[in-house]
């Protein structure tokens, strides 16, 4: 039997955020919540059982989460052959010397968004050095509806000079009155590619999906292990929008094996 392994685990550590990106589905502002440091270590608990590549420490803005150093620490304690990767403006890490200490300690890689919206160009003009003179592995990915073409080309001449990766995107996340997809088939974009874990230990299996309404199953489930290499039977509510929709042909995702045909001798 083929084993299956997952390629990320995403836990978004907090809801919160010091930015106000429009297309942002995933913050709530200074309104947002934190995941508890239990919850935190409920997780770490769960994806323990479970074979996957790297875990994904993400928010809102996860160095704003008042236990970061912490968590990440534990993170790291627990996972020390994984890949730890942090998502995050930079702000706070262009301006508190011990958030960018605990992500130099604890973080492999470290993926930032950078554009417009973020509002953050100086900032990551200034960290980005920093973390690639530690030998981290630094991704800057820039929304290309929301970037100053100036702006866009000292973000690819900094991360040239420095062995970063720039990446432009589209927005994507989000439903911005597009046409809905006439949905066939399951979409096989996302087949053990991410699983997110959001602040009260939520889970779905889909970058893209809506956090509030694709929730699948939980942290808190005995059975988390095999919901999340589960079969997929159903449509995320946000598939009717998205523009990655991938028609597998399937209806169940992965499909059955069909069954070996056996000869029976007369
Ligand atoms: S259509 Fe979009 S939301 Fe649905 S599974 Fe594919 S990538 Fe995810």
């Amino acid at each position: 039997m083929q084993t299956r392994t997952l390629k990320t685990a995403k836990v978004k550590v907090t809801t919160k955020c010091n930015r106000h990106c429009d297309f942002c589905i995933f913050a709530d502002g200074g309104q947002g919540v934190n995941m508890p440091l239990a919850t935190f270590e409920t997780v770490l608990d769960r994806l323990n059982r479970i074979p996957f590549q790297q875990l994904h420490i993400n928010g809102g803005e996860p160095t704003v989460h008042r236990d970061f150093a912490q968590l990440s620490n534990l993170a790291r304690e627990r996972f020390p052959d994984h890949a730890m990767v942090l998502g995050t403006n930079a702000v706070t890490l262009a301006r508190n010397t011990r958030l960018l200490d605990a992500t130099l300690t604890y973080y492999d890689q470290v993926l930032i968004g950078c554009d417009d919206e973020h509002g953050n160009y100086d900032e990551v003009v200034a960290t980005v050095p920093v973390l690639r003179a530690a030998g981290k592995t630094v991704v800057v990915n820039s929304v290309l509806e929301a970037v100053d073409e100036a702006q866009l080309t000292r973000l690819a001449e900094m991360c040239q000079e420095h062995g970063a990766i720039h990446v432009t995107n589209h927005v994507h996340h989000i439903d911005v009155g597009q046409p809905a997809n006439a949905l066939g088939g399951l979409c096989d974009r996302y087949l053990d590619q991410h699983l997110m874990i959001e602040v009260d230990g939520s889970c779905y299996r889909c970058f893209n999906a809506m956090a509030r309404y694709d929730s699948e199953f939980s942290v808190w489930d005995d059975d988390f292990a095999e919901r999340v290499f589960a079969p997929r039977t159903s449509h995320y509510r946000f598939c009717l929008k998205c523009h990655e929709y991938r028609d597998s042909g399937q209806q169940i995702l992965p499909a059955p094996a069909v069954p070996a045909r056996t000869t029976i001798a007369v």
